[in-house]
């Protein structure tokens, strides 16, 4: 019998469908399929490449209820987080790229030195081949959608695998692509956990992309290796949020309590650690506290945090916390559940001994610590193993810039938090555990390229640096060395230059 998974709706933890799980046969022939594709695709124009982004952007807009009401069976969040965090983000970065890959992707002119006389010189972006994208279970539609749009647009063809836990959101993109009329090959999906996304790597993309955890991330990364196959890594989070005394209060504890549990705290930019100038913190707390208890949970519209997507998050939730009161923290709030929504979980007198300010929490917990000075808050945000986004806040422009550009992170947002990740002119990454490489903007879809240099001479004969050698060649090197590299005044080198040309041209 065939394998399955289930899809279960966080939120009523019903079982909607039974999904075959793909076999290692299957896994095989749509690699072979899409390596045929590929060959077609990769001669299209990149204009052509681009309407056929269009037409899916077309048929998202069109059917932006069923998108959203796929994601909420795959999730249970709330409509409000799958329209604009999931839906109007994709459609953004698809849009972005429908409108720039032609001018991004075009051969690029470079110079040449004069040395290389006659010559010129200019830069292709070659696609790579077939990509290999695997996505987690927080934004299933977006983390699945936008890196493999930018990787088609880029000449290559995609083999998606969803998380095991948001099959649905996968089959739905299929779905798209194919009323967009992408032709066949060029994009397909497999089904099933972590032992598929590994043998998709077992069939020799041309490249990985991944978004998930930082540790599946090492591991994705060493089986990557046995075949030298390039990976991007897209990893954990555990991003500070500096306040500074001179942030506009009331807006800063907004976007505190925003970014700490939008989502439900199950997303990689989300603020997971606050630390605040010491002159302000009650007042920060306070208002917080008064934002916390605004927030509702639910499914619905109206609502703002939905259930954990994946119930073994609720433990390491639970795990930080009691972890946090053991080791002096206080906790503000009670730990309440009903089925898989967390009531949201407010601490302080937390320290950077304690899990809550070192792990990844992954869930909807505002940790509050106070620092002294700009040193010590930049100090604090940088003692971290990840280095994904970061938030400053002050109204003092210069004091906001100086402290972004010490933060030890692939990304900073001044007064506000998360949504720059969602500009597609941008690229986005991480530092340190939080990853290598960068997606979204012109970085990212030179990211799904292979760049090739390409030289041309128009020189007839024989070139100076040619055999046969002689003493003369070396004395005329010599002039060249000192010319180009050394400290020649400029009637000098023009001298110089004019006899190398004439011992280039006599060289025939
Ligand atoms: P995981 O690392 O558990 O899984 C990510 C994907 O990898 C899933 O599709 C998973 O399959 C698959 N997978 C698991 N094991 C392997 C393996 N050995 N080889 C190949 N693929 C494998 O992450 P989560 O799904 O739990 O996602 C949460 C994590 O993602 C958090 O750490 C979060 O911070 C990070 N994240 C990072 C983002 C970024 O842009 N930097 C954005 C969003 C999330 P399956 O789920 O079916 O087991």
């Amino acid at each position: 019998m065939d394998e399955t998974i289930e899809a279960v709706n966080p939120a009523t933890e019903q079982t909607i469908k039974k999904i075959k799980v793909s076999s290692p046969e299957e896994v095989s022939k749509k690699f072979r399929k899409a390596e045929k594709a590929q060959e077609k695709w990769k001669e299209l124009s990149v204009k052509k490449r681009c309407s056929y982004l269009r037409r899916m952007r077309e048929v998202i807009v069109a059917d932006m209820e069923g998108v959203v009401e796929t994601i909420k069976k795959d999730t249970g969040k709330p409509d409000t987080e799958a329209l604009m965090s999931d839906v109007f983000a994709t459609l953004s970065m698809i849009r972005y790229y429908e409108d720039n890959s032609e001018d991004l992707l075009k051969r690029e002119k470079r110079k040449t030195p004069m040395e290389y006389y006659k010559n010129k010189s200019y830069v292709e972006h070659d696609p790579l081949g077939v990509v290999a994208v695997i996505s987690p279970w927080n934004y299933p539609f977006q983390l699945s959608l936008v890196p493999s749009a930018t990787a088609l647009a880029a000449g290559n063809a995609v083999m998606l695998k969803p998380s095991e836990i948001t099959p649905l959101s996968g089959e739905k993109i299929k779905d798209i692509l194919d009323k967009a009329g992408f032709p066949e090959g060029v994009f397909q999906i497999v089904q099933g956990a972590g032992d598929v996304g590994e043998m998709m790597i077992e069939e020799g993309p041309d490249k990985i992309f991944f978004t998930g955890g930082t540790e599946t991330g090492k591991k994705v990364m060493e089986k990557a290796s046995e075949q030298l196959i390039p990976v991007e890594l897209e990893l954990g989070g555990k991003d500070p949020m500096i306040v500074f005394e001179d942030a506009d209060l009331e807006r800063a504890a907004k976007g505190a309590v925003y970014g700490s549990l939008a989502n439900s705290g199950q997303l990689c930019v989300s603020i997971e650690r606050i630390y605040v100038q010491e002159s302000i913190e009650r007042e920060f707390i306070k208002r917080s506290m008064d934002e916390v208890e605004e927030v509702s949970l639910g499914a619905s519209k109206g609502c703002e945090m939905g259930p954990m997507i994946r119930k073994g998050q609720i433990e390491i939730v639970k795990e930080h916390v009691e972890d946090a009161v053991e080791k002096g923290a206080d906790l503000l709030t009670q730990f309440r559940r009903e089925g898989r929504f967390l009531y949201p979980l407010v601490l302080t007198g937390v320290d950077h001994e304690m899990k809550v300010m070192k792990e990844e929490t992954f869930g909807p917990v505002i940790a509050i610590m106070p620092f002294r000075d700009e040193r010590e808050a930049v100090r604090l945000a940088n003692d971290s193993e990840y280095g994904l986004n970061s938030s400053v806040w002050s109204e003092n422009k210069e004091k906001a810039e100086r402290t972004a550009s010490k933060l030890e992170a692939g990304n900073c947002y001044i007064n506000d938090v998360v949504k720059n990740i969602g500009s597609p002119n941008l690229p986005f990454g991480g530092k340190k555990n939080s990853g290598i490489g960068r997606y979204h903007g012109p970085e990212g879809l030179e990211a799904f390229t292979e760049t090739k240099s390409v030289m041309i001479n128009g020189n007839d004969g024989v070139e100076v640096n040619w055999f046969p050698y002689s003493e003369k060649i070396y004395e005329d090197i010599k002039t060249l060395v000192r010319t180009k590299h050394g400290n020649v005044g400029f009637f000098k080198k023009l001298k110089n230059l004019l006899h190398l040309r004439k011992q280039m041209k006599s060289k025939k």
